[in-house]
């Protein structure tokens, strides 16, 4: 049975802040995909388990929208509540830093540095949230968010407040048990990391060079998703693509980036449909040149049947 019920759409509509068909491309890095249904953007933790709590227990779909930067939304849209977690506070006790999931990993290295804290130099390079960034263990120039990760304060609809560590996040090569395991449909409200003391110019200065350096070999200022692909074992998924000689590949407006070949670049108007076309065609090429299977990286979601 549908959750397209009377009284599901009327509780859904009368949530504070809540929108009907809400577009969604723009709060994406890919800029493209259809609506949401429903979306709200909630800051107060009791909020947004209050939405999840109630999605659940009237079975309406609902799915969490951090910054939007791994995402491939569906041309048709994503089904029932998306709920934007906007929750951006942070604390810092001696060198361990509690941060809202809704507070971006970029703003959050440039937080530690200004506190003379050192060892997240390396999330300078992750534009989304720290909400997302546990979901999939986030990771830039060899170090992941597992390995500063203390724990992370977590809510499973019907179950309420839970913690988990990183054993119990069974967090691995982007992945975790929110993206593929136990935990699926479980919201991050914080994370504690733990940093060492350090010289915060030092870690700036850090900052600045794999900033350059990144906006050298990646198109960073396109709109993108980040790599569409996980890195097999052993390779890079740029280096096949590109030794597959399918940079610049097109379809549509959606383009394999000629600078770097793990990219796909919307140029403008691209459809979730161009995306998926082109993924599905460097995976068969890759499989067929080399005899490997590479898998997305980047999530796809929403309305794809
Ligand atoms: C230019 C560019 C460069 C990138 N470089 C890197 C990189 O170097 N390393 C890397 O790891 N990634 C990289 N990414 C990908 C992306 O930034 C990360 O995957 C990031 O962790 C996604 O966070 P987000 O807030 O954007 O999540 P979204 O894209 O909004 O969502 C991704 C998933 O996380 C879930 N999620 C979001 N918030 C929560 C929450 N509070 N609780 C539970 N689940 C949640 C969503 O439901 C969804 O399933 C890059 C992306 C871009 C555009």
């Amino acid at each position: 049975m549908s959750w397209r019920t009377k009284s599901n759409l009327a509780w859904l509509r009368e949530q504070p802040g809540v929108k009907e068909d809400e577009a969604l491309a723009s709060r994406t890095s890919f800029g493209i995909g259809g609506p949401a249904d429903f979306l709200v953007e909630l800051a107060r933790a009791e909020a947004i388990e209050k939405a999840i709590d109630g999605c659940a227990s009237r079975d309406i779909p609902y799915f969490l929208l951090g910054a939007g930067t791994n995402l491939l939304i569906a041309d048709r849209g994503v089904e029932g509540l998306v709920v934007r977690v906007v929750n951006r506070e942070h604390e810092i006790a001696g060198t361990r830093v509690r941060a809202a999931a809704g507070l971006k990993m970029m703003r959050l290295a440039r937080i530690a540095a200004d506190a003379n804290l050192r060892g997240f130099e390396f999330a300078i390079g992750v534009p989304g949230t720290v909400g997302g960034a546990i979901y999939q263990n986030a990771g830039c120039w060899g170090k992941e968010i597992r390995e500063v990760l203390v724990e992370v304060e977590g809510y499973m609809a019907g179950t309420g407040k839970q913690t988990w560590n990183a054993a119990a996040l069974k967090l691995g090569y982007r992945t975790s048990a929110l993206r593929d395991g136990a935990l699926q449909g479980g919201l991050v409200l914080s994370a504690t990391v733990h940093l060492a003391r350090g010289d915060g110019e030092e870690a700036r200065q850090m900052m600045a060079k794999l900033t350059r350096e990144r906006n050298e070999t990646q198109p960073i200022k396109t709109k993108n998703c980040g790599s569409v692909f996980k890195n097999p074992p052993g390779d890079s998924a740029g280096r096949l693509v590109q030794a597959a000689g399918l940079k610049g590949a097109r379809e549509g407006a959606a383009v394999i980036s000629t600078l770097h070949g793990n990219f796909i670049v919307n140029e403008g108007g691209a459809k979730a449909s161009d995306v998926l076309r082109l993924i599905e065609r460097v995976m068969a090429e890759v499989k067929r040149r080399f005899g490997i299977q590479i898998e997305p990286e980047v999530e796809m979601v929403g309305r794809w049947k």
